[in-house]
């Protein structure tokens, strides 16, 4: 299997680049951001704990994500060439985490790809994203609170990759197009070194 950990700010291009690389590799893509909204959309009492978090820009506790992160790979783990990873993990506890859910299937995370962006790049293409989309974590004052939380808590998650040896940068300031070549390179790569 193939499993990427597709990582950056709010608002570097993950889901954009997620929706390319499983067209193109067949992988099955698990964005938590997505599952949470899901749950939102089902009006329960658990959605709105969810959103009250969300809009405010705040993480949603770890065992409510790890239980919908279990769940999705339960469900697709027998037939599936590999996930990618989009918005997890956010924190290195949640990098451990995703390691041992991983290795309980014996697999493990082949690679983080993060998507690199100037900052008055992101806060653009997020405003110009909640104007078209109406999510409600895609205005100023929370984009900017997104991406205090993003600096203090999630970027260290980056050396944890580069520790074990599983880290690869992508400037993302350009194209969709000159990013995803980027990562079609990085993958190709991966594959004739490892799985052959
Ligand atoms: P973005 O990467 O643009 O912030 P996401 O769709 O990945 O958007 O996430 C939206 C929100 O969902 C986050 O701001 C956070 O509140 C919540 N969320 C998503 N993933 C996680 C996670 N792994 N841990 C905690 N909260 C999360």
């Amino acid at each position: 299997m193939l499993n990427i950990v597709i990582f950056g700010a709010p608002g570097s291009g993950k889901g954009t680049q997620s929706e390319l690389i499983l067209a193109k590799y067949g992988l099955v893509h698990i964005s938590t951001g997505d599952l949470l909204r899901a749950e939102i959309a089902k009006g329960t009492e658990m959605g709105k704990f969810i959103d009250s978090l969300i809009s405010k820009g705040d993480f949603v506790p770890d065992e409510l994500i790890t239980k919908l992160l279990q769940q999705k790979i339960d469900e697709h783990k027998e037939n599936c060439n590999g996930f990618i990873f989009d918005g997890y993990p956010r924190t290195v506890a949640q990098a451990v985490t995703l390691d041992r859910i991983l290795d309980e299937i014996d697999q493990r995370v082949s690679f983080m790809l993060d998507l690199q962006v100037d900052e008055s790049e992101l806060v653009e293409r997020l405003l110009l994203r909640g104007a078209k989309s109406g999510r409600s974590d895609d205005n100023l004052e929370t984009i900017q609170k997104r991406l205090a939380i993003y600096h203090e808590k999630t970027a260290p998650v980056e050396q944890f990759y580069q520790h074990t040896h599983r880290y690869n940068a992508v400037s993302n300031n350009t194209t969709v197009a000159n990013c995803f070549n980027q990562i079609k390179k990085i993958i190709d790569h991966f594959k004739v070194q490892k799985i052959g």
